[in-house]
């Protein structure tokens, strides 16, 4: 079954979690996915030659690196969720970003990127993809006039995360896919922190869609994984490219524990929004936390913004508290529940300290100006909390007993 066809079944957002993707009329019909691990698949005897002729009609599988079912499965049960015409899964969001940046741009070719991304991003652009003679310019992705400015002749891509990880800042995807378009660009946006059961950015005007799935979508922090959604003949590109030349294919096992994964994800980004609403607004009343900034609250300076582009809020919330060492050398000892550690999205709350300095070494080094307008959102720095799915008391208890010795 295809993208378009369970669209136009008229299925809601749940019932296409848990079924679009499987083909009812393949030969064998378990009710739910199976694992397929064969690396080679019976094939006709002039259909190699084919496939690596790039004639590309294949409808049928040769060698897993170039395809196999459970990426297929993956890949159909994705669009569907983003309304693409079609998507490319990948090895991890790594893959998926590093793959459509290099894909798109050239030698020569400049490209306009926010100023706040999510750091293995920023140390791409600035490493492996500026090698090949890509030059870019950072912007604030919150301030259409900057981004403007930024642009080039040679401007080919304008890349924005929203919410950006970590200071959940949003990006308004409708604007800058209008900026992008009458520049002759194109617009990406990392989606992984908003998931298509917040928003669909390509329904706002974006041309590519890219997620780590092994955040929210995959949502139980145990798989790597990797999606590129947008138009059917650039995204097939992709696949050759990244999957097929790269190698960076995502395995048939986790492609099958995402799409296990998918089948939550509407009622799981549901409880993860309303768990971080009632975390957020317990934070902002507590005397010992500075700031919190949650699109959700009337306080996050692009609410309105929020309100029009997100149907939720999300699991995503940055804070800050008044004495940060204190609270910092006590969560170890003090929390029950959240952990302190990196990646986000699962099932379990987590949280981590993201230093301006430090994360300023790690990625773009911004300027004066931009510095200046990170430091206004995150001064020296936030708590970055991925709420998860326990009870959110149990999490507002959590914090109060953390929160006690920072007072
Ligand atoms: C984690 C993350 C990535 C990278 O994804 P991986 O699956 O770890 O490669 C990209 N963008 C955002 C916003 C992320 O949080």
């Amino acid at each position: 079954m295809s993208a378009r066809d369970s669209s136009e079944a008229g299925w809601g957002i749940r019932t296409t979690a848990v079924h679009a993707g499987i083909d009812r009329a393949a030969r064998v019909d378990p009710i739910g996915p199976s694992i397929v691990p064969s690396v080679n698949f019976a094939a006709e005897w002039n259909q190699i030659g084919a496939s690596a002729a790039g004639t590309d009609e294949q409808v049928s599988f040769v060698y897993a690196r170039e395809g196999h079912p459970n990426a297929t499965q993956l890949e159909q049960r994705l669009a569907a969720l983003e309304g693409a015409e079609d998507a490319a899964a990948f090895a991890s969001g790594m893959a998926a970003i590093s793959g459509v940046l290099g894909m798109l741009l050239a030698p020569g070719d400049h490209l306009v990127i926010s100023d706040v991304v999510y750091a293995g991003t920023a140390e791409y652009v600035k490493g492996p993809l500026a090698r090949t003679g890509v030059s870019y310019t950072v912007a604030d992705m919150a301030d259409l006039a900057d981004v403007t400015r930024s642009l080039r002749t040679s401007t080919r891509v304008i890349y924005a995360e929203t919410p950006c990880n970590p200071i959940i800042k949003l990006a308004d995807v409708r604007a800058l896919a209008s900026i992008a378009h009458d520049a002759g660009a194109e617009l990406i946006v990392d989606s992984t922190f908003s998931t298509p059961i917040i928003s669909k950015p390509l329904e706002l005007g974006a041309d590519y869609v890219v997620h780590s799935l092994t955040k929210y979508i995959g949502g139980h922090g145990d798989a790597l994984g990797g999606a590129v959604l947008g138009a059917a003949e650039p995204i097939r590109r992709l696949r050759r490219e990244i999957g097929t030349h790269l190698g960076a294919t995502l395995s048939p096992f986790n492609a099958w524990l995402i799409m296990r994964g998918i089948e939550t994800l509407p009622i799981r980004v549901k409880a993860h929004s309303e768990s971080a609403q009632t975390l957020a607004s317990y934070l902002a009343s507590h005397p010992a936390v500075s700031r919190v900034i949650y699109p959700g609250l009337r306080s996050h300076p692009q609410f309105e913004l929020a309100r029009e582009q997100m149907a939720m809020f999300g699991g995503m919330l940055a804070c800050s508290v008044r004495n940060t060492r204190t609270f910092g050398d006590g969560l170890a000892s003090t929390l029950r529940l959240i952990r302190v550690a990196a990646s986000l999205g699962a099932t379990r709350s987590v949280i981590l300290y993201c230093d301006t300095a430090d994360l300023q070494r790690m990625t773009f080094q911004l300027d004066e100006e931009h510095l200046r307008r990170y430091r206004t959102w995150a001064g020296d720095g936030v708590f970055r909390v991925s709420v998860g799915l326990e009870d959110a008391e149990d999490l507002c208890d959590d914090f109060a007993r953390a929160l006690e010795v920072a007072a």
